[in-house]
């Protein structure tokens, strides 16, 4: 990359006099202005490189700027930019197709939205219509989105100050042995006592009254918690036994993240409706969507359903789909994260853990993986409070600045970092990130009591 300061300072200038950004208080940011980006990579304007272990938030999982990508995103703009929803377009039937092909059990028809919130507004709104029931049970620590529905159902700070009109929203805890809110030693105990936790909620609440139950299938930005064995197929046999939907969100989780094309495919699960956006298109053009069981899509047969978009499927990020789609197929995307995650990531993650005692646990599967950092290890306390702000956060701002000054971009959320390159990410390039991480750690470890 070649170094251009004038430009960078020219952007930056521009971004702080206009430009509003999402969750921040706008005068405490400093966003970097960036140049350019290339497979895993992205550089500044004075020419720092930066190896991205974030995948932008966690969605270009077949990195910047793949050339056949771009090329079917050129193709298609130049023969069809647009077109609206109504018609039958053929990006958008065979990115339906495509998508479809790869959905578990019979998610066989794909209603498309312009990215993850929506697509979970939508797949509440066909649970509550299909059911005829008004509630939805969704899990603490989870992240749904930040329309109004969707920011309801999360179960992070996110959703505070939204929580007016969350009428028929119930949060749950979903097991999470490593902060076990069952007393669990182990994930049997976990697994077992999250299900009558939830069962009990389910009793309490009115099966009745209760439309969907949506969870990640594997929690992403609340920290990648993989559930323990025998969860999902538990909450499927709950959902079942109530008459409610099951909605898996795999917004983050989906399209090649955890080394499989959805992540209920490695719990052998399959739910009513799957919410997915991100690595649908790594993100080239926004596109989210719904896929939809034959049960809901029949109440839908002969009844209008009511919602739509104006840019619903829209031509350009379906195109972008299709290729993707492809790409990730003819490369071996997804058997690359799935192969690298547990031949590279998950063994040099535990190396590094066993080095730095502020690494409390690791875990993780794919190209999709947490490090929960800890100021004692043995209490597991966190090395910055629950939504900690300001000097109290300044111990995640250190590890943070370190990342950078080590050369990776990391993702970083409350007390943890999480490893999540792109899924074509090479070997080569997770271990030169694995020796930033490491460097990086080291000053947290500064920081543990
Ligand atoms: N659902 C999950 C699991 C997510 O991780 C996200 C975004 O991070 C969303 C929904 C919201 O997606 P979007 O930001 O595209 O609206």
């Amino acid at each position: 990359p070649q170094p251009n300061p004038e430009v960078g300072t020219a952007v930056k200038a521009a971004d702080r006099a206009h430009v509003f950004h999402s969750w921040s208080a706008q005068e405490l940011i400093d966003p970097l202005a960036v140049a350019g980006a290339q497979g895993s990579y992205f550089w500044d304007y004075d020419g720092r490189r930066y190896l991205d272990f974030a995948s932008g938030l966690v969605y270009t999982n077949i990195g910047y700027q793949h050339p056949a990508v771009v090329a079917a995103i050129q193709e298609q703009a130049a023969r069809m930019t647009t077109f609206a929803p109504a018609f039958a377009v053929e990006a958008r039937s065979e990115a339906a197709r495509l998508i479809a092909e790869r959905t578990p059990g019979d998610l066989d028809r794909i209603f498309f939205t312009n990215g993850g919130a929506d697509a979970v507004e939508h797949a509440l709104r066909m649970a509550r219509l299909h059911t005829g029931r008004p509630k939805v049970l969704s899990a603490y620590r989870s992240y749904h989105g930040g329309t109004q529905q969707a920011v309801n159902v999360t179960g992070d700070p996110r959703r505070w100050a939204s929580d007016t009109g969350t009428a028929g929203v119930v949060h749950f805890w979903a097991p999470f042995l490593y902060r076990s809110r069952f007393y669990a030693e182990t994930e049997e105990q976990e697994c077992a006592r999250a299900l009558e936790h939830l069962e009990t909620t389910i009793a309490f609440e009115g099966p009745s009254t209760i439309a969907a139950i949506i969870l990640e299938t594997i929690p992403g930005t609340a920290g990648i918690m993989p559930p323990p064995a025998g969860y999902l197929a538990g909450v499927r046999e709950l959902c079942d036994r109530h008459g409610i939907l099951l909605v898996l969100d795999e917004v983050m989780a989906g399209f090649g993240r955890t080394g499989t094309w959805f992540a209920a495919g490695l719990y052998d699960v399959v739910p009513d409706l799957l919410t997915f956006a991100k690595g649908v298109n790594s993100g080239y053009v926004p596109l989210g969507g719904v896929a939809i069981s034959g049960a809901v899509a029949e109440t839908f047969a002969r009844r209008p359903y009511p919602g739509g978009l104006t840019y619903s499927g829209h031509p350009l990020a379906c195109a972008a789909a299709v290729a993707t789609i492809n790409v990730m197929e003819e490369e071996g995307i997804v058997g690359n994260a799935a192969a690298l995650g547990a031949s590279v990531v998950g063994p040099g993650l535990r190396a590094l853990a066993e080095r730095h005692p502020c690494v409390g646990e690791v875990r993780g599967v794919g190209m999709f993986w947490a490090l929960e950092l800890v100021r004692d290890r043995e209490t597991r306390e966190p090395l910055v409070p629950y939504n900690a702000t300001g000097e109290a956060n300044a111990p995640m701002a250190a590890f943070a600045a370190a990342a950078k000054e080590a050369g990776i971009w990391p993702f970083v959320n409350m007390n943890r970092t999480h490893v999540v390159p792109p899924c074509n990410v090479s070997e080569a390039e997770l271990k030169e990130g694995l020796a930033a991480l490491d460097a990086a750690l080291t000053v947290a470890d500064g920081h543990v009591a």
